[in-house]
């Protein structure tokens, strides 16, 4: 009697325990799915912030929110001293989406984690250095799978008429040419063999015309070097397309052949 009572208890025990388990995992993955899931108000969100989004036909939109949501779901947003909140999610992803929104099944699988910090930072993440002015970086070494952005950046990169600038964008290009093993302005899953040499020719010939003349509708950082140059022009074409096609029409078309995005 006395043994059956015991093993009575012990059972009891057992399927509490195993409540408790369940219970905490539950709460758990509730949290991380509410954590990756895509913000409940993220159409106002785009509508109201994202250029690019709203240029989109009715589905092309209802796709673009779809590869927002995975984004987020693989990526994860974190504040650095500084609250991260539905909107900044929105326009991290955003920024990410836009550069590979031509190709449906294109994920970035080199980051794992977007940091925020307030604003300015330096070159070894300290946000006191009063030489500070780094607004956004892709991490190497032992921050391999990380980027740092700027919220205030990011902010003002989608705010009001844009200036060509997005920090958000520029690091993602960086992703982007860093996706075949160089970040040297070269980004070859975008181009096609026989694009490979026009287009490193064509970058060669303005980065130089950019050092020569000391002034350029383009960014003077672009000039920095070939990642750079990629990045900044990749800001113009996604910011300004009409001004870059104007100014500098065979890079336009370059980029435009490389990223082809909608146009309505
Ligand atoms: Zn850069």
């Amino acid at each position: 009697m006395l043994l059956k009572e015991y093993r009575m208890f012990i059972a009891a025990g057992i399927l509490v325990l195993a409540n408790i388990i369940w219970y905490v995992r539950n709460r758990r993955q509730q949290k991380k799915n509410a954590a990756a899931a895509l913000p409940p108000n993220a159409t106002q969100l785009l509508t109201e912030n994202v250029r690019f989004y709203n240029k989109l036909s009715d589905k092309d939109k209802a796709l673009f929110e779809a590869r927002v949501k995975d984004f987020l779901a693989h990526t994860s947003i974190r504040g650095v001293e500084v609250e991260v909140d539905d909107l900044d999610r929105t326009l991290v992803a955003s920024g990410a989406i836009m550069l590979i929104f031509a190709f449906p099944d294109w994920k970035y699988n080199n980051i794992s984690e977007v940091l925020l910090y307030n604003d300015t930072f330096s070159r070894d993440f300290s946000t006191e250095d009063p030489e500070r002015n780094v607004l956004g970086m892709v991490g190497d070494g032992a921050m391999h799978r990380e980027m740092i952005l700027s919220k205030k950046s990011l902010r003002e990169s989608f705010k009001g008429p844009t200036d060509g600038e997005n920090t958000a964008v520029h690091e993602f290009a960086h992703l982007l040419d860093k996706a075949d093993g160089a970040t040297d302005g070269v980004p070859e899953y975008l181009l096609q063999k026989d694009q490979l040499q026009p287009w490193t020719q064509l970058v060669h010939n303005t980065i130089r015309q950019m050092a020569q003349n000391g002034r350029s509708d383009i960014d003077l950082y672009g000039a920095t070097n070939e990642a750079e140059f990629f990045a900044v022009v990749t800001e113009y074409f996604f910011e300004r397309p009409e001004k870059l096609k104007e100014s500098h029409p065979e890079l336009y078309q370059m980029l435009e052949e490389m990223f082809h995005p909608p146009r309505s």
